[in-house]
């Protein structure tokens, strides 16, 4: 068994940002050169999160809106008493999930036909990273 791993880099213009990275995580596959395997996709960090769903740009919007109703981003959070301000961030990327695992078929990621990767950040505009680990033949 072979296994590869990279990071992808990122420092978002908006705080929360949602990045398509099915492309990426498709090239290191390519890279890799395994055939048959799984690949793992995780957010490096506590306040983003990587997830699988539809790329159609409304239902990026819905989920943006979605997550701030659930959690408003000026509600009086303990954490941000620390000195803190983005307890919302950690709170959305406990909903929104930690990581995405994907089979690799014919050295490519085996998604079905609406699946796009996306990487989500909630305290975005600084350097974050998500790791790409495939394990395989
Ligand atoms: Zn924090």
């Amino acid at each position: 068994m072979k296994s590869f791993t990279k990071h992808l880099w990122f420092e978002t213009e908006d705080r929360i940002q949602f990045i398509n990275i099915t492309q990426k995580v498709n090239q290191i596959i390519k890279e890799s050169g395994i055939k048959e395997g799984l690949v793992l996709v995780n957010a490096m960090h506590i306040t983003a999160s990587v997830y699988i769903n539809d790329a159609e740009s409304g239902l990026i919007n819905d989920y943006k809106k979605w997550l701030k109703k659930i959690v408003p981003l000026n509600e009086k959070y303990e954490h941000n008493m620390t000195g803190e301000d983005n307890a919302y961030a950690h709170l959305m990327r406990t909903i929104m999930g930690r990581e995405a695992v994907v089979a690799v078929t014919k050295n490519k990621l085996d998604l079905g036909p609406w699946e796009q990767i996306y990487y989500a950040e909630f305290d975005g505009q600084r350097r974050k990273r998500v790791m790409v680990k495939i394990i395989g033949e």
